[in-house]
């Protein structure tokens, strides 16, 4: 089990099994997170579940670039610290890893996006496979 929470701790959540993390550089992400790439997991609905405040959680939707879903990021109303997101249109829930606080089977996996990497980000090596856009499916 891997749980985490935001800035304040009002928000509380936790899922289930393993997860994989996407190191993501596209511009969005780096826009949303303020830092070089978001650190992103992808978790199925049935596997997490909310401990405490998923009425705090605000979710806000970016202008549609190209085609739905829309780029969205869910925060706390209290703290502005980032929660997972529940979109109704895709089939998992969102979180950013940095927020866990216990990371039971999450490890990092990929980088993705990296054409549109930082300018001022070094082009650093940790092993960890890399991709100019988005990666192939599993
Ligand atoms: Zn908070």
């Amino acid at each position: 089990m891997a749980s985490g929470s935001c800035l304040c701790g009002e928000v509380r959540f936790a899922f289930d099994g393993e997860a994989s993390v996407q190191l993501c550089h596209a511009t969005r992400c780096q826009k949303a997170t303020g830092s070089a790439f978001a650190a992103e997991i992808a978790v199925a609905p049935e596997r997490f579940r909310w401990l405490a405040g998923e009425e705090l959680v605000q979710t806000w939707t970016a202008p549609l670039l190209e085609r739905p879903p829309a780029y969205q990021r869910s925060l706390c109303r209290v703290c502005g610290g980032p929660t997972p997101l529940l979109h109704p249109e895709v089939p998992w829930v969102g979180i950013l890893a940095g927020s866990l606080d216990e990371a039971g089977g999450v490890r990092a996996t990929h980088h993705a996006f990296l054409d549109q990497r930082a300018q001022w980000l070094s082009e650093g090596e940790d092993g960890l496979p890399r991709y100019g856009m988005r990666p192939p499916r599993p």
